[in-house]
């Protein structure tokens, strides 16, 4: 274990354009300890290629989108002192993408998908390292996709660890006493080295997964947040940050839609005791929040948080009542596409149950799938426009009366759906998305 090597990362925002840029660079070059920094692409410009490769569009919109890509790059590119340096590189990276963007199987082929997502932390990367080296700290932009081994579930790559940490002490060790590295967060390759992504906000997880392999004392992941707060602060201004939290604290909150961290992003870092810094590059002295193993003060009630795009399925046989084992086929279908379900319930004749279902997602496709696999067994009925908002927090099931207090809260609402004392630190409930926002000011207000 290294116990001088920092990893940091840092969000889509705090890369979008040259000024911000300029804060990450301060944060860099004040801890020596920052060996390797981990980028997302520019903010932004992930939505725009993951439109570029889901969306059968028009050769103008194709055209449109790369022209609003290449002004971002451009933009940062154009305020370095010596932009001669890096713009073959830079122009390389943007002829790719309009050549992917423009391929006739870039719709209904996820290796090519998966290659033109990567260009955004490709490019980001790229520009962030000359940044580095003219702000005088010798830089190396670094291609993650030599470290960070996957299988090939393109879109949601599953990362080999063994081969992570050998591939990180054979390339990536040796390098850091010579420069600071600057590698892509969000992409890997497969064993055929086929460039791979690691589903949406993947950014975290990559900054994580390097810590473990470089045996990290820390891992910082910078965005535009000074810590993880008592709810997302953009859905309320009474949310606070909270100094420290656990490991399992935080991927419960990651879990059900608390943006700022990736939810794999805790693993490596409980797998290592890697301790996790979440801050805002911005403000980088305002503080922000520690997640540990173990923590000091586990409250009852921690965060809100909300997950959007949910459906609800019910499938109905009128024939359940008497058709033992139906449940057992509908979860093997479930099980069969790898698809998680957050909340049940059943009654005699139906079952009822939640899909996570964020567009053009792998989810979204297995989603699909099992639907219609479902369909062929039974009646399934699947309604969009939910929302799932959950209070996450230790212990839940045993403070008095807070079912009571909880409902009293929510009896402006139609709630759908109910899920509690499955487990002692969640309770959630399925609301429509319109009034998601409502729900999560009104029980941090009764809450906190
Ligand atoms: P980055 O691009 O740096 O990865 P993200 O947009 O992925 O940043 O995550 C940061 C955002 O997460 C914040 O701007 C905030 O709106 C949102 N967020 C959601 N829940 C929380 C929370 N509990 N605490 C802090 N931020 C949250
Ligand atoms: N750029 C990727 C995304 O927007 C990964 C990340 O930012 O973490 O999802
Ligand atoms: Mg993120």
């Amino acid at each position: 274990m290294n116990q001088s090597i920092n990893v940091a990362k840092f969000g889509g925002t705090s890369v979008a354009n040259f000024e911000a840029i300029q804060n990450c660079l301060r944060v860099i070059a004040d801890n020596e300890k920052t060996r390797v920094v981990v980028v997302s692409a520019a903010g932004g410009v992930t939505n725009l290629l993951v439109n570029l490769a889901h969306q059968a569009n028009t050769q103008d919109v194709i055209f449109e989108h790369c022209e609003t890509i290449k002004e971002k790059e451009y933009a940062i590119l154009n305020r370095l002192s010596q932009p001669s340096i890096v713009k073959p590189k830079l122009d390389a990276l943007l002829e790719e993408l309009s050549s992917l963007a423009l391929h006739e199987e870039i719709n209904h082929n996820d290796a090519l998908k998966d290659q033109l997502l990567s260009l955004g932390e490709r490019m980001s990367s790229l520009l962030v390292a000359a940044c580095l080296s003219e702000f005088g700290v010798k830089a190396l932009n670094f291609d993650v996709r030599n470290v960070l081994k996957t299988d090939s579930t393109f879109g949601e790559a599953v990362p080999n660890l063994a081969q992570i940490k050998k591939q990180a002490e054979l390339l990536l060790y040796p390098q850091l006493s010579g420069a600071v590295i600057v590698t892509q967060g969000f992409i890997g390759s497969d064993e055929n080295g086929v460039t791979t992504t690691l589903g949406r906000g993947g950014s975290d997880f990559t900054a994580a997964l390097l810590a473990e392999g470089l045996g990290a004392e820390c891992c910082e992941i910078w965005t535009d947040v000074n810590g993880v707060y008592t709810t997302d602060p953009r859905i309320t201004s009474a949310a606070r940050p909270i100094a420290e939290l656990s490991f399992e604290e935080a991927a419960e909150m990651a879990t059900f839609g608390a943006k700022v961290l990736h939810p794999a992003t805790m693993e490596p870092a409980l797998r290592q005791n890697i301790r996790v810094f979440v801050g805002s590059s911005k403000d980088p002295k305002s503080g922000g929040t520690w997640l540990v193993k173990d923590c000091d003060d586990e409250p009852a009630f921690r965060a809100i948080t909300r997950r959007k795009e949910q459906v609800m399925v019910t499938v109905k046989t009128p024939k359940m009542m008497y058709a033992q084992g139906f449940l057992e086929k509908v979860f093997a279908v479930i099980a069969k596409n790898k698809l998680s379900v957050d909340l049940v319930t059943t009654s005699e004749i139906s079952v009822s149950f939640t899909l996570d279902n964020p567009a053009n997602s792998v989810a979204e496709k297995l989603n699909y799938q099992a639907l219609a696999e479902l369909e062929d067994m039974c009646e399934v009925n699947v309604e969009h426009g939910f929302d799932l908002v959950t209070i996450v927090g230790n212990q839940m099931q045993s403070v008095k009366g807070l079912t009571g207090k909880v409902f009293a809260a929510l009896d402006f609402v139609e709630v759908r759906m109910i899920c509690f004392g499955a487990n002692p630190h969640n309770m959630a409930f399925l609301v429509e998305d319109k009034q998601s926002s409502d729900v999560v000011r009104t029980l941090h207000d009764v809450l906190f």
